[in-house]
């Protein structure tokens, strides 16, 4: 009987600590640049996806880093930046605390996406089968990137 309680207790504490982050998260969403485009806003704010080989960012390979379309903030080094063949600027890792990860459940697969932590706009998933041994696979919409070259 005590036992239960405290297990009740427990869930209702972690539920309760749940709710609130999943609130703030949404609430966080914002649009900072005012001239994004429409295709933009599509990816970043309602979770869209551009077509692939579309970007001039998937051939991109000078060093520098790519910032969020919406914020500035800085996403990736270029030397994380590798070619999946996939259409899609892809990375191998991201700069730390750039990201927060949601599960999408969307079109019946179990996917990864993820969204700048600094304003909430969604960028793209990030899978498993990245270049290195247990790496991951950053597939980011390169409408979503600003490319900032080193000099
Ligand atoms: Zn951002």
């Amino acid at each position: 009987m005590r036992r239960n309680f405290l297990q009740l207790l427990g869930i209702s504490l972690i539920s309760s600590f749940l709710l609130p982050i999943n609130f703030l998260f949404a609430a966080s969403k914002k649009i900072l640049n005012k001239n994004l485009s429409d295709e933009q806003k599509k990816i970043m704010f309602d979770e869209g996806t551009e077509r692939p080989f579309s970007s001039k960012l998937t051939k991109e390979n000078r060093s520098g880093f790519y910032h969020c379309a919406n914020c500035g903030a800085k996403l990736f080094a270029s030397t994380s930046k590798y070619n999946s063949g996939t259409g899609w600027p892809s990375f191998s890792e991201a700069l730390p605390g750039a990201f927060k990860t949601k599960v999408d459940s969307k079109f019946g697969m179990v996917r990864t996406e993820y969204h700048c932590a600094k304003c909430g706009a969604h960028h793209g998933h990030v899978f498993n089968d990245g270049p290195s041994n247990g790496g991951k696979r950053f597939c980011n919409n390169g409408l979503c990137l600003i490319f900032k070259p080193s000099n």
